[in-house]
């Protein structure tokens, strides 16, 4: 991975914002119930090992990932609370999972048949950490009937079992929609598989960042906070946050070259836009490879405090934009955030993308440098 450091278009990470975000959750859930921070592909983008580190400042006690890289890096980076795997990982890494102390969400009886195989034939000696997953109506993964449920307490609760069932968990596909009719059904669902565990296990969780904020009831005593730490809302503008989330993500970069196009001219592959009369234009170092989208051609950015439109399309790694006036090169260009009074939000440049804002942040790319205040 090659990082950009020697070009001035960079993200912006306020820890602060994400120490906010989190604090205004601590004061809401109950005090017994835990914040597990979700800092999967690389904390939404802004860098796994610095949020999870601000995230445990603030109080978070535990961590969720995604891919079990994820989870090595952080036990590498030197957190040892509990990280679960939110996905499927392969059994053949069950004595790599054991052996760092890791969590796994489990979702069928065969995966603990292939892991524990794996478990003996390397003599590990570590239990494996077993979150059981249950699909109530997310469709992707878990158990979905009691009598498959019992059969894997069974099987995990067995004499001389090489797990620890530490945890059971489902996850909400509708809980940041105000109709909360498919909610309640995934809800129903969730209680009749868990009333065949005899004794539920230590952690029982079933939030996301939208179910802690808008369904607060059902929280268990593990919330797994995501996306609403880094200050953006679940629902887009659906709902409005019970605390004013704080934007922790901004993206600059600078005008690197700047010049007067006289009318008539174009500009960008596919000369999709012309110059309608002479115009001051500006040149941005950075592009779809930076994972400014090439959708965003016609959206805007601001400079100088104002707002410039992207013409022509967007580049590999450049984009250009309509000035008001000649600007030095070196101006500053806002992307995503705030100059003067205009602000550009991730969820603004989802809307131009026809996408969610998750996925902006996830997708800026390693190329441009995370610097952090
Ligand atoms: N729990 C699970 C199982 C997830 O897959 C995710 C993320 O997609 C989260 C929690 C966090 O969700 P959010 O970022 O919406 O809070």
């Amino acid at each position: 991975v090659v990082i950009g450091e020697h070009r001035h278009t960079q993200v912006h990470v306020d820890l602060q914002a994400i120490k906010h975000n989190i604090n205004e959750e601590m004061t809401r859930k109950d005090p017994l119930t835990e914040l597990w921070a979700v800092v999967k592909a690389n904390g939404y983008g802004h860098g796994i090992i610095q949020v999870a580190q601000a995230a445990k400042q603030a109080g978070a006690t535990g961590f969720c990932v995604a891919v079990l890289d994820e989870a090595l890096a952080l036990r590498q980076a030197g957190i040892t609370a509990p990280i679960l795997v939110l996905g499927i990982v392969e059994p053949e890494f069950a004595a790599v999972i054991a052996e760092h102390d890791i969590s796994v969400a489990v979702g069928s009886t065969d995966w603990l048949a292939q892991a524990a195989a794996v478990l003996a034939a390397n003599q590990v000696a570590q239990p494996l950490h077993v979150h059981v997953a249950l699909d109530t109506g997310m469709g992707r993964i878990g158990f979905q009937t009691p009598a498959e449920l019992a059969d894997a307490v069974n099987v995990l609760r067995a004499a001389n079992s090489p797990f620890d069932f530490e945890g059971i968990f489902t996850h909400f596909a509708t809980a940041d929609q105000a109709d909360d009719t498919y909610f309640m059904h995934q809800l129903s669902n969730w209680k009749a598989l868990i009333a065949v565990v005899d004794e539920l296990p230590r952690y029982v969780h079933v939030s996301n960042s939208a179910t802690s904020l808008w369904h607060q009831a059902c929280n268990g005593n593990v919330i797994r906070f995501g996306v609403a730490l880094y200050g953006l809302n679940p629902s887009g503008t659906e709902l409005s946050a019970p605390y004013h989330l704080q934007p922790a993500l901004s993206l600059t970069a600078e005008l690197a070259f700047v010049k007067k196009l006289a009318r008539g001219k174009s500009i960008s592959y596919g000369a999709t836009y012309t110059a309608a009369q002479d115009e001051w234009i500006g040149t941005v170092p950075i592009g779809y490879a930076d994972g400014y989208e090439r959708r965003l051609q016609g959206f805007h950015v601001l400079v100088d405090g104002q707002v410039c439109e992207i013409v022509g399309r967007v580049c590999m790694d450049q984009l250009m934009v309509r000035l008001p006036k000649a600007y030095p090169v070196g101006t500053k260009v806002t992307l995503v955030g705030t100059d003067g009074d205009q602000t550009i939000s991730l969820q603004d440049v989802a809307d131009y993308c026809g996408t969610i804002h998750y996925e902006i942040a996830c997708g800026l790319a390693t190329r441009l440098p995370r610097v952090y205040t």
